[in-house]
């Protein structure tokens, strides 16, 4: 597959601060890469300078081999959906996405032809007449993306646009977002602070954190192989003990963690003794009333503050016996557990394989 972006050393500065810090990354042809990363670590500024509306105080941007350096916004081959996938509400459907081929001048006739194949592209066809206020939030966005996709970018840039739905319509979108990119083929890149947004849509996630990347990967390399704590921590729910490793001999560790517990690790071989190190472990990792005659397992005893209730991804809210730090326990879904209340106090037990 060839490279349509490549991003190679990008800084940008705004004064003394920088916002974006020696980034560089590439997204093949067809992929769905997301940004992902909290409120104010950079993610927009990224992006705006992908669609030339900002440019790099250094590094360079490619799309498909050609440098986008000093390029304006309507030389590139990119588009950016606008935020919450807003449609001119005075407009019908078929002027929304002829907006953009009128601006560039082109003929009635060519106009029609191509509103009318990008309809059918969306699933939409025949909807051209059609009001704005009559289509469902499904069909919106859509149309949204029609609008853009009619321009036949290399890039569709997609800034946070589920950030404003309700969370009933923003899961059925996330859904809806993947099948159509998946469709019509055409590099995504999509912003969102929303870990599960990324993991559920993307081909690949780039995790950003105070203007870097921390890791680019899968979501299965991210969620499973964290490169880096703030990883572990910003992607899926986690449970850590800070500490130190104070016994390592072979692929097995002891850490001694901050709180007192001491726990065996098989994760610990690259490290020598004595050094900090934070462990990670899964909710989903951790095991109610193991039997007993587990061996490889770490346990501890700890009381239940709070069960979550929430279908399959119940989970125990509890705290280590004489101590307020809370660990997240997943509940199996078979109902093995349901007699658990809050205030009883349980066995935990983790196999010294499963911390990250
Ligand atoms: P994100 O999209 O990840 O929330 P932004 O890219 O919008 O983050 O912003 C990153 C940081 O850069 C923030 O601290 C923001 O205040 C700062 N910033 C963004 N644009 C400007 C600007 N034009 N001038 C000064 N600071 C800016
Ligand atoms: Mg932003």
């Amino acid at each position: 597959m060839q490279t349509d972006l490549a991003v190679q050393e990008v800084i940008k500065r705004f004064g003394d601060f920088t916002a974006v810090d020696n980034v560089s990354f590439d997204v093949k042809q067809g992929e769905f890469f997301s940004i992902l990363g909290p409120s104010g670590c950079g993610k927009t500024t990224l992006l705006r300078m992908i669609a030339g509306f900002n440019n790099p105080d250094s590094g360079g941007l490619y799309i498909r081999g050609k440098n986008m350096n000093g390029l304006p916004p309507n030389k590139r081959p990119v588009n950016l959906v606008f935020q919450h996938l807003a449609l001119f509400p005075m407009m019908n459907v078929a002027e929304n996405i002829a907006f953009g081929l009128k601006r560039r001048n082109e003929k009635p006739a060519a106009i029609k032809r191509k509103v009318e194949d990008v309809l059918e592209r969306v699933h939409l066809p025949g909807y051209g007449d059609k009001r704005v206020e009559q289509l469902s939030g499904g069909q919106r966005q859509r149309i949204a993306i029609a609008r853009c996709l009619v321009l036949e970018p290399t890039l569709l840039l997609l800034d946070e646009p589920l950030g404003a739905l309700d969370l009933k319509l923003r899961e059925q979108m996330k859904v809806e977002l993947k099948t159509l990119q998946a469709e019509v083929g055409t590099t995504f890149i999509y912003i969102t602070h929303d870990q599960s947004e990324a993991l559920v849509m993307s081909d690949n996630v780039a995790v950003m954190n105070q203007g870097s990347f921390e890791q680019i990967g899968t979501p299965q390399d991210l969620y499973h192989r964290p490169a880096t704590p703030f990883v572990a921590g910003f992607v899926g729910d986690n449970n850590r003990w800070s500490g130190r490793l104070t016994d390592s001999s072979g692929t097995q560790g002891t850490i001694t963690t901050d709180e007192g517990p001491v726990f065996r690790s098989k994760t610990m071989d690259a490290y020598s003794s004595g050094t900090s190190v934070d462990l990670f472990l899964r909710p989903e990792a951790m095991l109610i009333q193991p039997d007993a005659s587990l061996s490889h397992l770490n346990r501890f005893k700890a009381d239940v503050k709070a069960v979550l209730f929430d279908g399959a991804n119940s989970r125990l809210l509890t705290h280590p016996v004489g101590s307020s730090r809370e660990i997240l326990v997943a509940l199996p879904q078979n109902g093995q557990f349901d007699h658990i209340k809050s205030g009883d106090t349980i066995d935990i037990g983790w196999d010294e394989g499963s911390g990250i």
